[in-house]
C-alpha cells in the first residue's frame, strides 16, 4: 500500500538508525489492522497538502505504540529541525502520561492507587487533574462513565485479554466495590475505597492528545494531526489553511462510511466493534460495559463520535454516551451543548445516522454507503428528522 510505505519514509526521518528494524516490524504489524485503512486515507491526504506547489511545509512523522494503541503524529513545518524536536517531546509526553495511568506498571500513580488498600495516595497534578475530571464526568453523566469499573472489565478479561463470561453472582458482587462518588480527589491526595480499582482507559488518551497537541503548539507548529489509536487531535488546519478531511471508520467492517471535514479539534469514536470477543453462548460481547449492570452495552447504537475543542471531553462523552444508548445520548446533548459545544455522529446497529446540525454540512456519506439514512439532530426536535 502506497501510504505505508510513504509513511516509513516520513518515519525514517524522525527515527534515529537504530530503530529503524523496529520501525518496519511495526509497519508490517500495522498491515494487519483495519485503522491502516484510515490512516491510509489520511496520510495520502496530508501527503497531498504538503505538495510544494501549496507551500514550503514538509510532513513528519513518527509512529510509536503506547497506551495499548498505535498512534501517528504528523506536523508540518519549513523548520525541519524544529518539527523533528516538537514530535520527540510530543512523544515523550505519552510515555511519561502513560507511565502515571498505566494499571499494570508498579511504579504508576495508577497502580499506587489500585493497591493503596484504603489508604491516600499523593499523586502528581496529571493524575490528579485528570482523576477530577473523570470524576465530575462521571457525575455529568449520571454514572454511564465510570472510573472504577476495572475489577468489573477484568472479570471479563478485557484487561488480559483471556476473555470469558462471568456468572451472573460474580458481577453482582464485584459491582459492590465500583462506585466514582467513593473516589475522594483532595488536591494531589486522592482516596480510593479498599477492594475498588480505577482504570483511565475511557478519558486518557483524551487528555494525552490535548497535551500532545499543546506541546507542538508551543513549539511554534500550527498544523499537525495527531492520530491516537483511531482518535484524531487536529492542531490548526492543513498547511494550505483548508479543513483536514478525515476517513470516518465504519463500525460494521472495513473501511469508512463518511468523511468529515475538520481543523482544530478532536475527533473520538467508542464503539464495541473495537474490542470484543465472541462468547461460547455465540454472543459478541464488547470493551464498553454498562456500569448500571456490569454487561457489556447492547443498545442498538454501534459507534458514538464526538467532535470537539477538547479531546478529553470528546473521550469521556464518547464512551459515555455510547453507553446512554440513542435517545439519552441526543436528551444529554440538547441540555449540555450550549455550556459546554460538542457535536457527535451516532451510527445505530440498523445503519441509521444521527448528525448534530453544526457539522451536517462537513460530513460526507460514502457512495457505497448510500443505504445509511441521515437523521439530523437539532436543539428543538426530539430524534431529529429524516434528511
Ligand atoms: P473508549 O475506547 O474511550 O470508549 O474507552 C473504553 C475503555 O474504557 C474500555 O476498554 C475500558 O477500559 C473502559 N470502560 C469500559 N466501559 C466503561 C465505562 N462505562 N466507563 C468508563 N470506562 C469504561
Ligand atoms: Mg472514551
Amino acid at each position: 500500500m502506497s501510504g505505508t510505505v510513504k509513511e516509513a519514509v516520513s518515519l525514517m526521518e524522525v527515527l534515529p538508525e537504530s530503530d529503524q528494524n523496529f520501525v518496519l516490524e511495526f509497519i508490517k504489524k500495522l498491515r494487519f489492522f483495519s485503522l491502516a485503512v484510515i490512516l491510509w486515507i489520511i496520510m495520502s491526504i496530508t501527503m497531498t497538502a504538503c505538495s510544494p506547489m501549496q507551500g514550503r511545509e514538509e510532513a513528519y512523522s513518527a509512529s510509536f505504540f503506547a497506551m495499548d494503541t498505535y498512534m501517528t503524529f504528523t506536523v508540518y513545518d519549513d523548520d525541519a529541525k524544529a518539527a523533528r524536536e516538537a514530535l520527540q517531546q510530543a512523544q515523550e509526553e505519552i510515555g511519561a502520561l502513560e507511565a502515571l495511568w498505566s494499571v499494570t506498571d508498579e511504579d504508576s500513580d495508577i497502580y499506587a492507587l489500585n493497591h493503596s488498600g484504603g489508604q491516600p495516595v499523593t499523586v502528581r497534578d496529571e493524575t490528579a487533574g485528570l482523576l477530577s475530571f473523570a470524576v465530575k464526568m462521571a457525575q455529568e453523566t449520571d454514572g454511564a462513565l465510570e472510573p472504577t469499573l476495572y475489577p468489573v472489565l477484568t472479570a471479563w478479561g478485557f484487561t488480559t485479554e483471556v476473555n470469558r463470561i462471568p456468572a451472573a453472582e460474580e458481577i453482582e458482587k464485584l459491582l459492590e466495590c465500583v462506585g466514582y462518588d467513593r473516589v475522594k480527589v483532595e488536591g494531589s491526595l486522592v482516596t480510593l475505597e479498599d477492594g475498588m480499582m480505577l482504570d483511565l482507559g475511557s478519558v486518557g488518551k483524551g487528555y494525552a492528545g490535548d497535551r500532545a497537541g499543546r506541546i507542538l503548539i508551543e513549539k511554534g507548529i500550527n498544523s499537525a494531526l495527531l492520530d491516537i489509536g483511531g482518535n484524531i487531535q487536529a492542531v490548526g488546519a492543513r498547511p494550505d489553511g483548508s479543513d483536514w478531511r478525515l476517513g470516518l471508520r465504519s463500525p460494521f467492517g472495513e473501511g469508512i462510511f463518511g468523511t468529515l471535514q475538520i481543523s482544530d479539534r478532536a475527533v473520538v469514536t467508542s464503539g464495541n466493534y473495537e474490542r470484543y470477543f465472541i462468547g461460547e453462548d455465540g454472543v459478541r460481547y464488547g470493551h464498553i460495559i454498562d456500569p448500571e449492570t456490569g454487561y457489556p452495552v447492547n443498545n442498538g447504537l454501534a459507534s458514538v463520535t464526538i467532535i470537539a475543542g477538547d479531546g478529553k471531553l470528546c473521550d469521556a462523552l464518547s464512551t459515555s454516551l455510547f453507553v446512554m444508548g440513542l435517545s439519552d445520548a441526543v436528551a444529554y446533548w440538547k441540555t449540555h451543548q450550549e455550556e459546554q459545544p460538542f457535536d457527535m455522529i451516532l451510527v445505530t446497529e440498523d445503519r441509521k445516522i444521527y448528525l448534530t446540525e453544526e457539522i451536517k454540512g462537513k460530513f460526507n456519506l460514502q457512495k457505497e454507503c448510500k443505504d445509511m439514512v441521515i437523521y439530523p439532530v437539532t436543539s428543538s426536535v426530539a430524534e431529529g428528522k429524516k434528511r
